[in-house]
């Protein structure tokens, strides 16, 4: 069982399939992260995301990458805009530390966290958590995108170094 909050304040119980294992590694004392329920263009974005694959909106017509998604492209005009899967790597364009979460269940992360600006190998940039060490944190870094999916609409973009193991 995980909660999460919605922007309203109220709780919301969702039941994940099947039990826990007792020996898998889970943080069961930590509170749970607060999950978004995006909606619009964004809903499709992240509901790859939930399905564990980075995915990009592109233009059907010119073939412009767009992010964050929108409705019609801002290159061409064209509503033909299409999801399609990113090979996940980029540069580390910018970061910042988060010393004090909003959401307390981000501690978890060890503070200070860092979350990066990514220019992706598409082109656009992408607003992720950093799943390296602070040290390896420089501009132009190689990385890739790491994903954990959070229900069925939702999942966590990361990025960590290009050459280490997840
Ligand atoms: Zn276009």
């Amino acid at each position: 069982m995980a909660a999460s909050r919605s922007l309203a304040g109220a709780t919301e119980i969702q039941q994940e399939s099947g039990e826990p294992n007792p020996g898998d590694e889970t943080m069961s004392d930590a509170p749970a992260k607060y999950i978004p329920d995006p909606d619009g263009r964004n809903a499709d974005f992240y509901r790859h995301l939930a399905a564990g694959v980075l995915h990009l909106q592109a233009c059907d017509d010119c073939a412009r990458v767009l992010h964050p998604p929108r409705f019609l492209c801002p290159g061409c005009g064209s509503d033909a805009l299409v999801f399609q899967p990113s090979a996940g790597k980029g540069r580390i364009f910018s970061w910042t530390l988060t010393h004090r979460p909003v959401d307390p269940a981000w501690a978890a992360e060890g503070l200070p966290y860092a979350t990066v600006i990514v220019e992706m190998e598409e082109g656009v940039r992408l607003v992720a958590g950093w799943r390296g060490s602070r040290d390896a944190l420089r501009l132009d870094a190689p990385v890739r995108a790491e994903i954990e999916p959070a229900g069925d609409a939702f999942g966590f973009l990361y990025f960590r170094p290009a050459g280490e193991e997840g």
